[in-house]
């Protein structure tokens, strides 16, 4: 097995924290399409999305996602990436999907622990569990579809990571 490990998920699930734990389990590179996208652009996603709209911005992501994938890598993506049926299309076909699951409630709780890392523009001002509520309401049918494996986002770091190591074996065997 040398396929790129696509993680997917809601802002604040875990992509980037459990993703480059097991990168480094696996001996693979991580690469994240959020930090490819700024370091490329040398934008915030808030100066993209004012510059260029939410549109410019998904156009960005769905390269970023085409650039940093190759074999033996895990690549952390942005929440919104599977809106787009090709990046769907895309990862499903060039690797192993794996969704970090997450209630809003989880969700709201992390990202209020650790706003700054998590810059977006507010539409609303509502509070965050809302909006992510609002974000699983429309999303949780395309991480389900095309994810290869469903992993719950609740645990410690360290056990998602044996468990994924555990579901790629078994996998793997089959
Ligand atoms: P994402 O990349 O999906 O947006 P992050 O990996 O940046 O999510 O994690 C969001 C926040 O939640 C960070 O502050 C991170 O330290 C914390 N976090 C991530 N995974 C876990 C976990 N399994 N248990 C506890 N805290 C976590
Ligand atoms: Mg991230």
């Amino acid at each position: 097995m040398s396929q790129p490990i696509f993680m997917v998920g809601a802002r604040g699930c875990g992509k980037t924290t459990v993703g480059t734990a097991l990168a480094r389990a696996l001996g693979y590179q991580f690469a994240d399409t959020d930090l490819f996208m700024q370091q490329t652009s040398k934008m915030s996603v808030a100066e993209v999305v004012a510059n260029e709209g939410w549109h410019g911005f998904r156009q960005r992501e769905s390269v970023a996602l085409q650039q940093v994938t190759q074999s033996r890598c895990v690549i952390a993506t942005g929440g919104g990436m599977v809106l787009s049926p090709q990046n769907r299309q895309f990862m499903r076909s060039q690797g192993i999907v794996i969704y970090l699951f997450a209630s809003a409630t989880l969700l709201g709780d992390r990202l209020e622990a650790c706003p700054e890392a998590h810059q977006r523009p507010t539409l609303t001002g509502r509070p965050i569990v809302d909006e992510m509520a609002d974000v699983l309401a429309a999303r949780e049918t395309l991480y389900r579809d095309v994810a290869h494996h469903v992993v719950a986002a609740s645990a410690t770091p360290d056990v998602i990571v044996t468990e994924i190591l555990q579901m790629l074996r078994v996998s793997a065997a089959s």
